[in-house]
Order: C-alpha cells, then structure tokens, then sequence
C-alpha cells in the first residue's frame, strides 16, 4: 500500500459538482486533486442536460460552444388524455447541453486553473479519525491501494451516496428517489425545434413525467423517470400509448439507452462534518420538481469551495467552521427547495382526470401570456413570487389550492 501525502483538498468525483469545486479551490491557490473511477470523464454520461440559460451565465458558464446542442424557448405540457398546455415564451430560457463535453469543459478548466485530475482512481473508503475525515483510500486500475491524507475532503460521488454514508451524516431519503430511462431517439415526428414536450400521467410516469428534448440534427433526448416499476416498460407504454407521444413516437428508434436514480426529497439535513463537505447529488441538491441537479451542484461547489478556503486559512477544519457552507446553501436555496418540495408533493396528489382538468384551466386562464416574460426557472419559489401578482396566476393559484385541497 502506498501512502501519499500533501494535498489541501480533495475531491470525490468528476461530475461538474466535483470539478466546479475544483476549479474554485485551485482558483484561490489550494492545492486540490480530483478522484474519478471512470477512465474519461463525463462517461458515462446519464443526463438530458436541459438547463437553464441564466443560470449558467450567473456561473460564467456560457455560451458553451460546441456543447450546446439546442435552445429552447417553448414548453408543450400535456396530460394522459393528450391535453396540451403549450407555453411560448418571450427568448430562449433553457438549453439542453452535451453532458459529456459539459463535464469535460469544467474539469479543463479545473486543470488550468491547477487542479490535478486522477482517472481510473476509485475512492474506496474515507479515512477517520476521532470523528474527523482526514483522508482516503484509493484503488487504482492497476489494483494499488492508495491512502492520502488532506485537511478537506469534498464529497461529490453523485446519487449512490456511499462514501456520505460513512460519515454518518444523513444520507438522501429513499423515499424520494425516482428511477430514470435517457434515451436517445431518432425518426421523430411532429415536434417543434425549439420546444420541450413533457407528458404527465400517472399511467405513462408516476411520480415523475416523461419528455422529449429536440435536437436540431433531428435526433432527440427522450426519457422518463417514475417512483415505481421498471421505467423501459413506462417508456414502452408512452411510446405506445400516450394519445400524443404514441404518434410522435411511433417510427422513432432508440439509438441509446441509460438508467439512473434521480432524488426528489429536497436536500440533506447537513452537508458537512469535521473536514468534510458534501455537493450536488450526494447531497441532493436537485429540484423536486424537474430532477435537475446540474445549477444547484455546481452554485453549492462554489460555496463549498469559498468555504474550504476559508477554514484552510484558519487552520480550523472542524463542522462549526464549515457550517457556514450549510448556512449559505440555506440562503441560496431554502425557500425554493420548499416550494419546489410542496409543488411535487401536489403534482403526485393529482389523478389523471385532475391533471388533465388542470392543464384544460391553465389554458384558459391565461396562464401561458402571464408565464411568458419568464427567464428564471430555477429557484422556483422566487420565481412564482414574481409572477403571482398577474390576474392570471392569482386565479390559477386559487385554483391549484383548491385542487391541493381536494385532489381526486
Ligand atoms: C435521466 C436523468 C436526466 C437528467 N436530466 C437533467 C437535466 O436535464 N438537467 C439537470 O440539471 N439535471 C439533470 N439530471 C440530474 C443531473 O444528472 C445530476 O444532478 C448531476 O449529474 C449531478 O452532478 P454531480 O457532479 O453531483 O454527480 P455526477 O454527475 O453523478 O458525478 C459523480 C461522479 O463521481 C464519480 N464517482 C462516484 N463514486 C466515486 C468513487 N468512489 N471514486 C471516484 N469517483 C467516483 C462518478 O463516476 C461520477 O463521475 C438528470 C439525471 C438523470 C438520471
């Protein structure tokens, strides 16, 4: 076994939580290694990678030429029985990016601010100490064992949340996981470029939804996910099935396929203890709503990386001190994350014929014109304050509360 030394921080993983930390830590001139188990970062790769446009500026990561695949300025939402909601808005808000090169951008950009990367290097268990993480075990390909000591150790393995685990902190609620299928199609019909299709019904996606993502060479992201059974039989069914999605769908041929959880129960109660932090899924940092983890992973990876420097310059690694990460986060995302939890929790109320009623009232409220000068789609919570002083919202959200009053 041999045993190294020296790093101030380490990172658990080359997702872009992982590699965004890295970037801010190497940034502020901390010596920061990076642990992949897979040979090439980004693969493989299981996200539809739709994202918000302003959010990713705010990050200064765009325009992101050559990962951006498309862009997106409209939503056509409809319910089991094929009602449609369709929502134009004013600009492209959203645009969906190659997941691979995304991560393989961050983590570039990571490595020229400094930061070292190991591939093929599995993190196999952290190293304690009086309740302190004080480092980790490596195995690389070669089957060497590795143990490196570092003041941080930053936690960002993604959804299966083992190494988190070790800590003894708590992990994300299974109750809350959703089980995905990405898949890429071509042979698609009857879509619009520059619109999102998203299919709800607890028939075709308990729990969750399906979508169909276009892509301007005419293939498309198409998946699901849902809280129960296998999601190729639901996406065999919506295929099939769906009055809309059936018709769209009948010629299309499935050129790839991925699965993977997705965690909808709102974020851990802490995500740090004495030399540890934890960011993006590992921490379920993810929207309760879409499933879309990309923008709070990495704006939490920033916070955790100011924080870390912080506490290296310190000298004092301990919770006290870097339970100001859980307190920015908090800030960041408290209010949307419980807004976004409570619009889950009404979406999963809903029956079928209750959806269908409420997309057929949104249409007729007006709900789409009041929507349209909508840019921000991530911090929900905010968002919906913005827009519920219109005519429109204010009947539509009388209207959602007496349907989460009175739900089936
Ligand atoms: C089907 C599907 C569709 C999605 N669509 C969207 C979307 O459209 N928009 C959006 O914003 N989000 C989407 N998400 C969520 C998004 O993929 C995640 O939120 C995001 O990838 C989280 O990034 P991360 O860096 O935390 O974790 P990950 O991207 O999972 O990265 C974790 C990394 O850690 C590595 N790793 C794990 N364990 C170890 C170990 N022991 N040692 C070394 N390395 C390790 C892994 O190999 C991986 O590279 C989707 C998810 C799914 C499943």
């Amino acid at each position: 076994m041999n045993t190294q030394n020296a790093p101030q921080a380490v990172v658990i993983g080359a997702g872009p939580a992982g590699s965004y930390t890295a970037l801010h830590l190497a940034k502020q001139g901390i010596k920061t290694i990076v642990f992949e188990e897979h040979p090439q970062i980004g693969q493989p790769a299981h996200c539809a990678g739709h994202i918000s446009i302003r959010s990713l500026k705010t990050l200064g990561l765009y325009p992101l030429e050559g990962i951006v695949e498309n862009t997106f300025c409209a939503a056509n939402f409809y319910s089991p029985q094929g009602t449609k909601f369709a929502l134009q808005l004013n600009c492209p808000v959203t645009a969906v990016l190659n997941r691979t090169y995304l991560d393989q951008y961050i983590a570039n950009q990571a490595q020229k601010a400094g930061a070292e990367f190991r591939l093929n290097s599995r993190v196999q268990t952290l190293l304690i100490q009086k309740g302190t993480i004080t480092g980790l075990k490596i195995k690389t390909n070669n089957n060497t064992d590795t143990l490196l000591r570092a003041p941080i150790v930053v936690d960002a393995e993604g959804i299966s949340s083992r190494l988190l685990r070790q800590t003894g902190l708590t992990p994300l609620k299974a109750s809350g996981l959703v089980y995905a299928i990405e898949t890429e199609m071509d042979n698609i019909e009857g879509i619009e470029e520059h619109a999102v299709e998203v299919y709800f019904g607890k028939g075709y996606a308990p729990g969750f939804y399906g979508w169909v993502i276009p892509k301007p060479d005419g293939t498309a992201k198409v998946g699901l996910a849902t809280n129960q059974g296998d999601p190729r039989n639901y996406l065999k069914r919506l295929m099939t099935k769906h009055p809309v999605a059936s018709k769209q769908l009948s010629k299309a041929k499935i050129l790839s396929a991925t699965y993977h959880a997705i965690s909808l129960g709102g974020p851990i109660p802490q995500a740090c203890s004495n030399g540890f932090l934890a960011v993006g899924d590992c921490a379920s940092q993810i929207k309760p709503t879409t499933g879309g983890g990309v923008i709070f992973g990495l704006t939490a990876a920033k916070e955790a990386a100011n924080t870390a420097s912080q506490a290296l310059t310190r000298g004092d690694v301990s919770t006290k001190v870097l339970m100001s990460y859980q307190k920015r986060c908090s800030e960041l995302f408290s209010f949307d994350f419980k807004t976004m939890l409570q619009l889950r929790r009404f979406l999963d109320s809903l029956s079928d014929e209750k959806l269908d009623e409420m997309l057929r009232v949104c249409s007729k409220l007006g709900v789409d014109k009041a929507l349209r000068g909508v840019t921000e789609i991530d911090y929900q919570g905010k968002m919906l304050l913005n827009v519920a002083t219109k005519p429109a919202m204010i009947a539509a959200l009388a209207y959602f509360a007496l349907l989460y009053l009175n739900p089936s």
